[in-house]
């Protein structure tokens, strides 16, 4: 696999992760997204050692411009974004998914929610958070939408680009509440991503938030 890995969670979330703070949706989608991704695994690894306990006493912002990671981070953007681990994520479907979705992306049983767009719902026990797989018809626009709370998109096949730039297999695009989108998929390929979303999806259109309720998303 020659894919790169360019978009990563932010640092506040790997932190929650460490911690085990996350509801079980978000920790599943940065679970699956750190098994495809060393420098994540490299960044939690650091964060372990130094001790998430030691973080929790800190000012959020001294954190935030502290945080050995960020220095590490910095340190390696020159050379480069790193290959997916294309060992570990077998018929398209990361390791950590794979008890709840099996092994292979094809043999998932879709339903369709709109004009070239289909999930899955994955049943959870935490229902704090929603955890769900989306695909994506090649070149299909989904309509402009915010979130009530934070959102977890990893591309698992394909990729998609929005207004913050164009997400491939295995990256994470990691947003907060207030932030506003409209993903494109790629107009060959289209896009299959795992996306972890807390309370329901807010579209900005009359005819999406007149099909919304019916939809289901
Ligand atoms: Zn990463």
């Amino acid at each position: 696999m020659t894919t790169k890995i360019t978009h990563h969670p932010h640092a506040e979330s790997l932190m929650s992760c460490s911690a085990g703070s996350m509801p079980e949706a978000f920790a599943a989608v940065m679970a699956s997204h750190i098994t495809m991704c060393p420098q994540c695994r490299k960044d939690l690894a650091l964060m372990e050692k130094i001790g998430v306990a030691m973080f929790e006493q800190l000012e959020q912002t001294s954190v935030l411009q502290d945080a050995p990671v960020m220095h590490m981070r910095a340190a390696e953007a020159d050379h480069g974004a790193i290959a997916v681990d294309a060992a570990v994520v077998q018929g398209g479907v990361p390791a950590p998914l794979q008890p709840v979705v099996g092994p292979d992306l094809t043999a998932i049983k879709w339903k369709r929610v709109g004009p070239g767009v289909a999930q899955h719902i994955i049943a959870l026990n935490d229902d704090r958070a929603n955890l769900r797989l989306v695909k994506v018809a090649p070149g299909q626009a989904l309509p402009e939408h915010s979130h009530n709370g934070s959102e977890l998109t990893l591309v698992l096949q394909g990729s998609y680009r929005d207004e913050t730039g164009e997400y491939r297999t295995g990256d994470l695009a990691d947003m907060m509440g207030d932030a506003t989108h409209s993903p494109v998929a790629d107009a060959v390929d289209g896009c299959i991503c795992l996306i972890a979303t807390e309370g329901k999806l807010k579209f900005k259109s009359l005819l999406a938030r007149f099909v919304q309720p019916f939809a289901g998303i």
